[in-house]
């Protein structure tokens, strides 16, 4: 819901663009800090979910660390002001080069993948006179009931390390003296709506720490991801997550001792809502049997919908006529670039202005310039 206000300014502004309310930003982020405080958890922001500066300055002022899948996204991180301490970088092809960029950040964290990575951060770090903090990511093998692409904790997925290998990553740390293991790592999918997932996780946590304790490993960091979903379908009515709920969860289900910190990296469920792509009905034309609205607003702009079949809610904000049904397309020359099918909207004609909702995350930070077109610009509410 926009006001008349925001509403008027979308009238003078080219489209397509995003458009972000930072309020409701801050209000997630409040409602979110404080569950971290009830149970003195840690949580490190998912850049990859949106990196503008503007968002990335409120949450580090919030005083999240960051999630890091890439060494470009480590350098951002500590260039927009986060604390190294709370930098952690995870992903299955980390080179060379952003080894080393981490190593010379100074992060808290790699979250390591496999044993070759392990030996090859070993061996970056001995040659720079360091030594490295590392976790594990482990693959848990739980299904996390989400799009099979967004999917990373089941044992046929590309991620982590599995049960299997526990043994021969304990020798390798053993044998590599520039790197120390301070965790274990999760992070079992995206779009997680359905709570019983991470109470399966916390149990499978229960049991692979201890596993590495009858190993004689002490486990003094938890991290469990992020994945988190969000309500795309009524994002008016339900603006933000239940954290609530989802810590209350894990607080009873995962086993803790004194000396071990609990970690997050939530993304999506911090930034997903606060965004909103603005675009413009170009044309309505009659295809055999529906209408299509065709936008300005394309899936280079936003790809969720091609990528993952993701639908999101989209309100025309300047109609409120009869509601028809129309498939909302935008003007990539791909079949998939289409936003929804058979979607009852108010009739809708050239120059209304749509929304498409909760675009706050994998939106922008997504966007590609196929086609040779612009990349939508951002405004903010403030
Ligand atoms: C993408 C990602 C996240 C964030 O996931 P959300 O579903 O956006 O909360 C957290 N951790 C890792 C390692 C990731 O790759």
């Amino acid at each position: 819901m926009f006001d008349v206000k925001t509403l008027d300014r979308f009238k003078t502004l080219e489209t397509p663009f995003y458009f972000y309310d930072l309020s409701l930003l801050k209000k997630t982020l409040d409602l979110y800090t404080a569950e971290l405080k009830k149970y003195n958890y840690h949580a490190h922001y998912a850049l990859k979910a949106n990196a503008n500066d503007k968002i990335l300055e409120i949450i580090k002022d919030y005083g999240l660390g960051a999630d890091c899948v890439s060494g470009n996204e480590v350098a951002l991180a500590l260039k927009s002001g986060f604390d190294p301490s709370k930098i952690v970088y995870a992903g299955v092809g980390k080179s060379d080069r952003e080894i080393i960029t981490a190593l010379n950040g100074d992060i808290f964290t790699f979250n390591c993948e496999s044993i070759p990575e392990i030996e090859i951060i070993n061996q970056l770090s001995e040659k720079m006179g360091k030594k490295a903090s590392i976790s594990l990511r482990i693959n848990p093998d739980i299904d996390a009931h989400t799009h099979k692409y967004i999917s990373t904790g089941r044992s046929q997925d590309k991620f982590g390390i599995s049960h299997w290998m526990f043994d021969d990553v304990i020798n390798t740390i053993n044998s590599c003296s520039s790197v120390t293991l301070t965790g274990l790592h999760f992070h079992v999918g995206s779009q997680i709506t359905d709570l019983n997932v991470f109470e399966m996780l916390s149990l499978r946590i229960n049991e692979i720490v201890g596993r590495f304790r009858d190993k004689g490993v002490r486990i003094e960091n938890i991290n469990l991801g992020g994945g988190l979903g969000i309500d795309y379908k009524s994002p008016d009515e339900n603006p933000i997550p239940d954290f609530s709920s989802y810590f209350s969860i894990i607080d009873k289900k995962l086993h803790r001792e004194p000396y071990q910190q609990i970690h997050f990296e939530p993304g999506r469920a911090i930034v997903a809502q606060c965004g909103s792509l603005i675009t413009r009905v170009l044309y309505v034309k009659m295809g055999k049997g529906r209408k299509f609205a065709i936008l300005d607003a394309g899936m280079n702009d936003l790809i969720r919908p091609a990528l993952y079949q993701a639908s999101h809610k989209i309100d025309n904000l300047t109609s409120s006529g009869r509601s028809m049904r129309y498939d909302v397309v935008g003007p990539v020359c791909e079949s998939s670039d289409k936003f929804a099918s058979n979607l009852m909207l108010p009739e809708t004609k050239r120059g209304d202005i749509l929304a498409i909702k909760s675009a706050g995350a994998y939106g922008q930070v997504m966007a590609m310039r196929y086609n040779q077109r612009d990349l939508a610009p951002e405004y903010y509410s403030e």
